[in-house]
């Protein structure tokens, strides 16, 4: 893998925010992770903050290895969608197997991500 600014030289990281691939020069570190521009940067320190925010809320990670972005992603959406179901359900008096079934891939890609991650050892 290659930095996508400079061709040449290998990459050393991936962008969190646009999953650009960027060497040790163009490489912009904080608690957040890795970005390749200041504006980049911003992002990831946001949806940093936004994914601590949605852990603490659901509980995800608690007392775990801390989960990728992408993960918690999928799991903050599988969840929504299954409160979005649950919701309707209960307003029509019927299961709603939509919202159900989307939050339920939602939590399978999740998964397959977590998993994924776990064997090639990269986090987005
Ligand atoms: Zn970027
Ligand atoms: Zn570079």
């Amino acid at each position: 893998m290659h930095c996508f600014t400079h061709p040449e030289t290998a990459a050393l990281a991936v962008c969190k925010y646009c999953f650009k691939a960027v060497c040790a020069a163009c490489h912009r570190d904080s608690p957040a992770g890795s970005s390749c521009s200041a504006q980049c940067e911003k992002e990831v320190e946001e949806g940093h903050q936004m994914m601590t925010k949605a852990k603490k809320l659901y509980g995800i990670g608690a007392g775990q290895k801390k989960i990728s972005n992408a993960v918690a992603m999928y799991l903050f959406f599988g969840a929504g969608f299954w409160g979005l179901g649950l919701f309707t359900t209960l307003r029509q008096g019927a299961f709603d197997w939509t919202g159900a079934s989307i939050g339920t891939l939602f939590f399978v890609f999740a998964l397959f991500v977590f998993y994924s991650e776990k064997k090639s050892g990269v986090k987005c």
